[in-house]
Formats: C-alpha cells, structure tokens, sequence
C-alpha cells in the first residue's frame, strides 16, 4: 500500500537544462532558437560553462505547470541527440535534481553536494506561477 499520510510536494513549476559542448554548440543554438519561436518559456543564456550542480554547459528553461504539456513533447523530438534534464521546481532542489529528475537523453552525474534542501529564489521560478 502506498504511505498516504505523505502528500506529494507540492510543484510551482519546471526547469529543463540542456546540456552542450563545443561540438553540439550549434544543435543547442537551434533548438534555443526554436523554443524561442515556439513558446513564451524564459530561457538563460548559454552558461559556457560549470554552474552550480551542472558539471558541463548549459542553457535552462523555466516553464509553468500549464506549460508542460506542449514544452517536454516538443523537447523528446527536437533535442538532436541533446541531454536534457527535466525537473520540477519544489521545496527540495536535491530531491528536485535527483529523485524527481526525468531525462531525455543520458543522464549526466549532477553534484548534488552543491545544493542545499530548499526550495528556489524568485527569479528561478516561472514569472506566470
Ligand atoms: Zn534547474
């Protein structure tokens, strides 16, 4: 039986970080640029290089709950071989980047230690949540 005197946490939206190097550079540009066309989600820059619990580059994209229907399908076939990870914005960031991570493409070692067990500030979280 499932424990359900434990409620889910609850989720205040969604970050999908897309990881490149030197060589996949361009497919990221594209697939920026297309999400740039296609949907009215943040996107950072391009990190150039280790930030926080990313060991490699990234770019990140904040999304709402409502958005997710139309930005992951979209992700799964437009990566171009791209290691994305998808994960949800609660009060946890390590249970966020680990046990509550969904991957398209191979998942890549995140340095947990990094992070501390507590939600995000402001301007990591969807301005419409
Ligand atoms: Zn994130």
């Amino acid at each position: 039986m499932s424990d359900a005197s434990k409620a889910s946490p609850q989720i205040y939206g969604y970050h999908a970080h897309v990881y490149y190097d030197a060589e996949t550079l361009p497919a990221a540009e594209r697939l920026r640029a297309g999400l740039a066309a296609s949907f009215p989600v943040e996107l950072g820059a391009f990190s150039g290089a280790e930030v926080g619990p990313h060991p490699v580059p990234q770019f990140q994209i904040i999304f709402t709950k409502a958005q997710f229907q139309d930005v992951v399908p979209w992700l799964m076939v437009n990566r171009e071989g791209l290691d994305i990870l998808i994960h949800p914005l609660t009060d946890d960031m390590v249970d966020d980047h680990s046990v509550y991570a969904l991957w398209l493409g191979a998942p890549i070692a995140l340095k947990l230690h990094t992070m501390q067990r507590r939600g995000y500030r402001d301007a990591l979280l969807p301005k419409a949540a």
